[in-house]
């Protein structure tokens, strides 16, 4: 059975989307039948792998409909990365789906019949704690959690942490943090030096070695519709995100 991971923080702008499509990518290229399944009404992730965000059907069809989860599986034209696309309905699924019984569960019920294709399963969450992220956190078995390397960038990380405990006490009793990532890491400022080092010391032993650094080609991928590796697949950014591949692999 394959590995689902959650990738949150309520932030906005901090690099869940980015890290979700770069590592899903990462690791279909390293061999790995891998599953993305958008979270977010946003549809940063679907549109940032050239999929229409007005496809249908969507992640809120399996969620809030009858629809099985595999039928809302689309091919992402990368060798072993499929992908549920979202689209705007999806936001309203935010007020259905506490209506709904059994609402925290409704992910993790129409995922369990496609866990075994998989070895790894991302899903990019939306930036808040609301019933999508809390779907999320109790579908998944670990959790990622990217930290922009910027000013505040421990606000807001208590909370999140509360809520994990939170999801992992009367929840999900088997979820844990697969690590804290650092983003947009510029290496040449001191600041992002020094928020790095206050990360890691707070959160010992949380902290991915792996740092993603601000890169314009990360950047600029999305926009052509492709994860870094085949947008530019020399450049800083994709090296990061196969190391970081490499390291969650590794810590299973
Ligand atoms: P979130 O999903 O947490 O809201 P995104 O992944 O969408 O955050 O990232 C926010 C913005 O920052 C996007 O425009 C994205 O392209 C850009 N970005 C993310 N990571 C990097 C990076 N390493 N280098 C340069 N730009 C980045
Ligand atoms: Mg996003």
């Amino acid at each position: 059975m394959g590995t689902v991971y959650a990738i949150a923080n309520q932030k906005g702008g901090v690099g869940k989307t980015t890290t979700a499509v770069n590592l899903a990518a990462c690791v279909a290229e390293a061999g790995y039948e891998s599953l993305l399944i958008d979270m977010d009404p946003q549809s940063n992730a679907t549109l940032g792998l050239g999929i229409d965000k007005y496809a249908k059907p969507t992640v809120y069809d399996a969620l809030v409909g009858d629809l099985e989860l595999r039928s809302a599986v689309v091919e992402s034209g990368i060798a072993r990365l499929a992908v549920v696309p979202a689209g705007p309905d999806l936001a309203g699924s935010t007020v259905e789906l506490p209506r709904l019984p059994g609402s925290e569960n409704r992910l993790r019920d129409v995922l369990a019949p496609l866990r075994d294709r998989y070895a790894f399963v991302l899903l990019d969450c939306p930036p808040s704690l609301g019933p999508l992220t809390v779907n999320a956190l109790v579908a998944a078995d670990r959790v990622i959690v990217p930290v922009q390397a910027e000013y505040f960038a421990l606000e807001g990380l208590a909370g999140l942490l509360d809520t994990l405990a939170l999801v992992q006490r009367e929840l999900n009793p088997k979820l844990t943090v697969a690590g804290m990532l650092l983003t947009m890491h510029d290496g040449r400022t001191r600041l992002a030096q020094d928020v790095e080092r206050e990360v890691r010391e707070h959160f010992p032993a949380l902290v991915f070695e792996t740092v993603i650094p601000r890169n314009v080609r990360v950047g600029e991928a999305p926009s052509f519709g492709k994860p870094v590796i085949h947008y530019d697949p020399h450049c800083a950014g994709a090296d990061a995100y196969f190391e970081l591949a490499k390291e969650v692999a590794a810590r299973g």
